[in-house]
């Protein structure tokens, strides 16, 4: 133990990162968690004798985990039960307008796509799948794992011969645009137009570079045992073996700054916690709002006027479902898919949404053991829950368009008296503060905006930051790997400190070097 103290706000999948990464390198690691539970949006909604799955339920980038334990000194397939999905997702068109299951075998869904919308289409796909696995590989390392890249740095750890690669991925096009030249079958624009939203993104603005979470799914989906909540139990668990210790149910109303340095946090209760470092893995948006303190806004650059990512309204709960056949991940299509994302983003909920049906207790045959099971079913909704938009009479419309489209589909849900929760922005913003309900951080239109999330350090010297608001953005993976960027950059900062006092101090005590971590 070097001792030396980090007070981590929020056990999201960032915060869990960093907490387990400082702890297995001999940091005194607290973490402190205004809600009773690890997870933050991985959270589980109690449903009679059960948990529901009540935030992420597709699980990609699995190789991320596995990294970020190993690092820790732990192998995933000790702690975490994962099967991989064969069938992806399923995808419904209302109006007889046909089913396609994507297929964890990439030829298997040329074949399906080929007999859903025909021969040329198939060949669409395929060169929009060679597309989105180049983007992928020229972005995993020149961005994602980057610790805050921009246009310059990018191009810079490209190198020379990147250059073309990163042309390659059209950093300036449009995504929905872009679809267009794979697919004339507006359905499969559609469909692939939808992993925008995974980062909370409208597909109609967002760059053409989230092309590379359709590669990243397909390279594998994974249902996790225990619910996507027993990852983030899981995870503080090994945080805590390697020394973490966890705060539930305390929240902290500031980090507290000395000499223009972190110095701890206060909570709201007026305890004290003195720390040399803390990581904060709330919403940036938060911190810029003031809710940490007048010192500690300052950190970043304001983030009033951001524009915010996509919220959702959600049912989770047991209920019987019936009359289709549902596979653990179903996408039942709205028919105008641009009005729904214009009313969005004009504050509005969707006259008649998309619906995401995750039926927790299947894989891919899509059978359950009978009786009641756990259901989410989310539609996308905009971030206004801090201005009373939308309202209960919207959302009650919502809700009505919402089981209309699966009925039409042939899909009646019927949930468990006193077993069905209803999320909406409001309820997403009284727990995210200061994000009006976004569940991704800022939005992403147009190219510049992933350049534009705070990166792991602040302008305070000791406070860091982690979590789907920062780079590499959001979703569990990306969560993740921020937390991990975060303690890389505390542990680079504390090792030069440590090589200046040792230079100023002949005879100090040595220390490995917290930068002999691999940087992935
Ligand atoms: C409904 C829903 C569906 C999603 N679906 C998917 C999916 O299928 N796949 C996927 O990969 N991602 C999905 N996501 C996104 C994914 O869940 C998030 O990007 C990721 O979990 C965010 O992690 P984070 O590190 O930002 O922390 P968060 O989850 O935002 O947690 C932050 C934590 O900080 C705590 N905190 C904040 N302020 C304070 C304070 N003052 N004091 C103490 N504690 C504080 C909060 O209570 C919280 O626990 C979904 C999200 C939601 C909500």
């Amino acid at each position: 133990m070097n001792g030396e103290r980090v007070a981590v706000i929020g056990a999201g999948m960032g915060g869990l990162a960093a907490a387990l990464t400082l702890a297995a390198r001999g940091f005194t690691v607290t973490v402190i968690e205004k809600a009773d539970q690890p997870g933050g949006k991985m959270r589980a909604v109690p449903a009679g004798p059960t948990l529901v799955d009540a935030g992420p339920t597709v699980f990609t980038m699995r190789w991320v985990l596995d990294a970020l334990l190993a690092e820790a000194g732990f192998a995933t397939d000790e702690h975490f039960r994962l099967t991989q999905l064969g069938v992806l997702a399923r995808h419904v068109w209302d109006g007889s307008q046909g089913v396609l299951d994507l297929a964890a075998d990439e030829h298997a869904t040329a074949e399906a796509i080929a007999r859903f919308a025909g021969a040329a289409e198939a060949r669409g796909f395929r060169a929009f799948a060679a597309r989105a696995a180049a983007i992928h590989a020229t972005l995993d390392h020149t961005f994602m794992r980057a610790p805050r890249p921009n246009p310059v740095t990018l191009v810079g750890r490209a190198g020379l011969s990147g250059l073309t690669r990163l042309w390659g991925v059209s950093p300036f096009a449009v995504l929905w645009e872009e679809l267009g030249k794979h697919f004339q079958d507006s359905r499969l624009r559609q469909l692939f137009g939808r992993y925008a939203t995974y980062c909370g993104a409208n597909p109609f603005t967002a760059p053409a570079t989230l092309m590379l979470i359709a590669h990243v799914e397909q390279r594998g989906v994974w249902a996790v045992e225990g619910g996507m909540h027993a990852l983030a139990r899981g995870l503080a668990a090994l945080a805590e073996r390697a020394g973490a210790t966890f705060r539930f149910g305390a929240e902290v109303a500031e980090i507290m700054v000395e000499r223009g340095r972190v110095a701890g946090v206060r909570l709201a209760d007026g305890e004290r916690i003195a720390a040399d470092y803390v990581v904060l893995n709330a919403d940036v948006a938060a911190l810029s709002a003031g809710l940490f303190g007048e010192a500690a806004r300052r950190a970043v650059p304001d983030q009033k006027q951001v524009p915010r990512s996509l919220s959702a309204l959600t049912w989770t709960g047991l209920a019987h479902a019936s009359g289709f056949p549902l596979t653990r991940h179903t996408v039942f299509f709205s028919r105008n898919y641009r009005d729904e994302f214009d009313r969005i983003a004009q504050g509005r909920l969707p006259r008649e949404p998309t619906v995401y049906v995750c039926a927790q207790d299947r894989v891919d045959d899509g059978t359950t053991a009978g009786g009641p099971e756990r259901l989410l079913v989310l539609v996308n909704a905009p971030a206004r829950g801090d201005r009373g938009q939308p309202t209960p009479e919207e959302i009650e419309r919502c809700e009505q368009a919402t089981f209309a489209l699966l009925a039409r589909c042939g899909l009646q849900i019927t949930w468990e008296p006193g077993m069905m929760r209803r999320t909406g922005p409001a309820e997403w913003a009284r727990m995210f503060p200061a994000t009006g309900g976004a569940l991704y951080g800022r939005d992403l239109a147009g190219w510049r905006a992933s350049f534009q999330r705070p990166g792991a350090t602040t302008r305070i010297p000791g406070l860091y930051l982690a979590g789907g608001s920062v780079h590499p953005g959001p979703g569990v993976p990306m969560a993740l790997m921020s937390g991990r960027l975060a303690a890389l950059a505390l542990m680079a900062d504390h090792a030069s400190t440590r090589r200046f006092h040792r230079a100023a101090m002949p005879g100090g005590m040595s220390m490995r070097s917290a930068t002999t971590v691999s940087m992935g």
